[in-house]
């Protein structure tokens, strides 16, 4: 048996009319064997009905859940969800189309509980089940599981598998991030490149298992020489690593440049887990876009870039800036 999910105290006439057309309607009895979590509203957002799915979807019952605002369920300091979701009912309300689905967070009802993440597909009911137009069909799905997986294949798809630094399509969007923060806000733009010296001789002569040991070594040491949180560090190819430093003057990066660089010389045998005496030699190519030296990041880059290969060419080890 169906229960009707409206409530005594409904706040509108309009909705105590509805109370009673709709109280035994075939929609309300519908709604409880539709398998989705599903909500009637009204052109203000009330919620005139919903079927047990929607009320343990948000941790509740429908008896409390009944002649509330779904507005006032969202969970959105800046009232962008709560204004997106008015726009949609009375777009909706003028138009008789179904909208495309939005998405909101939802507060729940027990003390404690994470906002859900849902999407919202509204549609309007058609005059004979909603009278003049005025009630909305709204199916609410559950986003929890796809939030999570899209949060960490994104991770992946912007994470060096070896090192964990940021991967190569990850600098570039990065770069290009925050060219753009740094033009408006005339703020210097740094870029460091670090390539391995001779480490096709070093796998030759240890072998790719501990070739890849020190390239997770060199990853780690270059995540812990960061100086702050906008510092974006990526493997940039095989053994050749980057580094994106926002608001950071030429003379600071190269003396980054100096102190990452005696730290990686400070990396021995033993962190490599070899028995042997390797040692490795890294050359450097430090740029910076102050005062509009270059018209874009490409160029940025290939300047950092070609100071890398003066360093090699000049003999390696070394750093080389303008
Ligand atoms: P240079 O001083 O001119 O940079 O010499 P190099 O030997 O470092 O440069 P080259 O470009 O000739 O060789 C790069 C080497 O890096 C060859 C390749 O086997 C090694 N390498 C690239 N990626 C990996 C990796 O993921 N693991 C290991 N172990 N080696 C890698
Ligand atoms: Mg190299
Ligand atoms: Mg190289």
């Amino acid at each position: 048996m169906y229960t009707t999910m409206l409530n005594d105290n409904t706040p509108s006439t309009k909705t105590a009319e509805l109370f009673n057309f709709y109280k035994d309607s075939s929609l309300a009895r519908m709604l409880n064997f539709i398998n989705e979590a599903v909500m009637v509203l009204s052109i203000n957002g009330t919620i005139e009905m919903l079927n047990s799915n929607a009320a343990s979807l948000l941790d509740s019952n429908r008896d409390v859940l009944s002649g509330e605002n779904l507005l006032s369920l969202i969970y959105d300091k800046s009232g962008r969800s709560q204004s997106q979701l008015t726009h949609y009912l009375h777009n909706a309300s003028t138009t008789v189309i179904n909208s495309p689905p939005i998405e909101v967070k939802l507060t729940r009802a027990s003390v404690g509980m994470k906002s859900l993440p849902v999407e919202l597909s509204i549609s309007t009911l058609p005059e004979e089940l909603s009278s003049s137009n005025s009630l909305f069909l709204c199916i609410l799905r559950d986003l929890t599981i796809h939030k999570a997986e899209y949060t960490s294949l994104k991770r992946k798809a912007e994470t060096d598998f070896l090192t964990g630094l940021a991967n190569r399509h990850k600098f570039s969007d990065y770069l290009h991030e925050q060219w753009m923060r740094c033009e408006e806000d005339k703020l210097p733009l740094s870029i460091v490149f670090i390539d391995i010296d001779h480490f096709k001789l070093f796998n030759d002569e240890y072998g790719h298992i501990a070739g890849d040991k020190c390239l997770k070594r060199i990853g780690e040491t270059l995540s812990l020489s960061l100086p702050n949180r906008d510092t974006l560090a990526a493997r940039y190819g095989g053994e050749e690593f980057a580094l994106i430093l926002p608001n950071c003057s030429a003379q600071t990066a190269q003396l980054l440049a100096i102190r990452i660089k005696r730290h990686l010389s400070q990396l021995s045998a033993k962190h490599f887990a070899l028995m042997s005496n390797a040692r490795l030699t890294v050359s450097m190519g430090v740029a910076t876009q102050e005062g509009q030296r270059y018209d874009n990041s490409d160029a940025l880059l290939n300047a950092a870039d070609t100071l890398l290969y003066q360093a090699k060419s000049q003999g390696r080890d070394q750093i080389c800036y303008l």
